[in-house]
């Protein structure tokens, strides 16, 4: 067994009996010409966040958010330093769509979608997406190519987007783009680059730089993705191997322990919200939160009550692991709050004296009661719902009804909310689970408004449950 002292001399040794070599095979990168300034960089990407942001529906998970940026500010760290530009902010955003694709602007904002993090087989392999975005970002390719007088200007009202993984939607997709975003494709020789140098941020963050030619065997192996992927230049495949043969001359610096579970974790957790929409469903929709998978953080602020009908275009969602399907209307968002998912529209949620407030909507829970009887288990979610909130009541006695063809109770409850003051009409649905939980559905709304009922009959309807 080694002692603690000879372990280091002779990782030392090692360490610099290969170096050398290493430092040989290593590919050169040079910055390419470019009039534009550093504060040009930032201050174009700084305007196609903007417009990126107006257009593409975040995903407001912190946890998925913070893990992603994470790994990116690890990579970013891992800059070799004639590329590192210490005014460049990088940040990272999750959006939620299914595509798998990420892409980066000048300054360094940058837009991992979900899709992308799905379908990575490993933490590594997302990082290397990650790695090669970033690399374009540091050789500073948009404005370099708007040098050279090549398309960079604004197309479709975006400026500068510094690129897509492999690349941005060929000629023949940029009519029918599902954005005013089109992302800007870049030479040959930039995306060779940016997988190089890629690779060795990589290496340098303590990943395996081949993770990054594996993802396009992931993408490959997932029949491609949205934007013309694989047909990009160079092709997957020459991609592959340049990326493997850099990565020969590559050291895996200090290869950090990494727990593979937190990437499974990260994945389980989306993977909860069901499917993610494609790009041109975004587009078709017209809208910027069009998706029921769309979750959020309750905004710190009463709900405004200002609330538009629900639409009569619904969207199909999952709920609690693909345990229940069903279809609410397009322009609600599902909110995660604790055990309980919410459906709601804009304008009918916030908070309260540090409370998460819901003005209009329906929400959906699993509950575990003392009694198997369904009558007796409804009551005691009711006065379990009852316990520091002194206005709620109950209203008539149960009504008998059926849930994806299972006995049901309908109980009707009036309460004040707390945030607006106003009387709410709240129904309960519930049903017995096999295992003995009791499922139900909350639908809320103010006393005196209609144009609801229809919204959540047909939600009731659409209720699946896999158990
Ligand atoms: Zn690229």
């Amino acid at each position: 067994m080694f002692k603690r002292q000879t372990l280091i001399v002779w990782l030392t040794l090692v360490a610099i009996t290969v170096m050398p070599f290493s430092a040989l095979a290593q590919t050169q990168i040079k910055y390419h010409s470019n009039k534009y300034s550093v504060q040009d960089d930032i201050k174009l990407g700084r305007q196609a966040a903007q417009e990126a942001e107006s257009q593409f529906p975040l995903l407001r998970d912190e946890t998925v958010r913070s893990y992603v940026e994470g790994v990116g500010h690890r990579l970013v760290s891992s800059i070799p330093s004639e590329f590192q530009h210490p005014e460049f902010q990088y940040y990272f955003k999750v959006v939620n769509a299914r595509d798998i694709n990420a892409f980066a602007l000048p300054g360094g904002p940058m837009y991992v979608n979900r899709g992308m993090i799905e379908a990575a087989r490993t933490e590594g392999e997302m990082a290397g997406v990650m790695a090669h975005e970033i690399s374009h970002v540091a050789l500073r390719h948009g404005t370099a190519q708007a040098t050279k007088g090549q398309k960079y200007s604004i197309l479709g009202g975006i400026a500068g987007i510094a690129g897509t993984i492999l690349g941005g939607p060929g000629v023949g997709q940029l009519a029918q783009a599902p954005f005013g975003v089109y992302l800007l494709k870049f030479s040959r020789e930039y995306e060779t680059e940016a997988d190089i140098l890629g690779a060795q941020i990589m290496a340098r963050a303590g990943y395996d730089p081949r993770d990054l030619a594996n993802m396009f065997q992931t993408i490959e192996r997932q029949g491609g993705g949205g934007g013309g992927f694989l047909s990009d230049h160079p092709s997957a495949s020459d991609r592959y191997a340049r990326i493997n043969r850099e990565a020969q001359s590559l050291q895996v610096n200090n290869a950090a322990y990494r727990d593979s579970r937190d990437f499974a974790r990260i994945q389980e957790r989306l993977r909860g919200y069901g499917s993610a929409p494609s790009m041109a469903d975004i587009a078709r929709s017209g809208q910027r939160y069009p998706q029921g998978e769309q979750t959020g953080n309750v905004p710190n602020n009463l709900p405004t009550g200002r609330v538009s009908y629900p639409s009569n275009r619904y969207q199909n969602v999952s709920i609690f692991n693909g345990g229940v399907n069903l279809s609410v209307p397009s322009n609600w968002r599902q909110i995660n709050e604790g055990n309980s998912v919410w459906f709601v529209p804009e304008g009918a949620y916030g908070q309260y004296n540090g409370q998460a407030v819901y003005t209009h909507g329906a929400s959906f829970g699993v509950a575990q009661t003392n009694s198997r009887n369904l009558q007796s288990g409804t009551q005691e979610l009711i006065n379990n719902f009852a316990q520091g909130n002194n206005n709620l009541r109950t209203s008539g006695g149960y009504q008998r009804s059926s849930l994806d063809g299972r006995n049901a109770l309908v109980a009707t409850l009036t309460n004040v909310n707390e945030a607006t003051n106003r009387p709410e009409i709240i129904r309960l649905i519930t049903t017995q689970l096999r295992n003995g939980q009791l499922f139900y559905m909350v639908a809320v709304t103010p006393q005196n408004e209609r144009g609801f009922e229809t919204a959540f009959d047909q939600i009731l309807r659409s209720i699946r449950i896999n158990d």
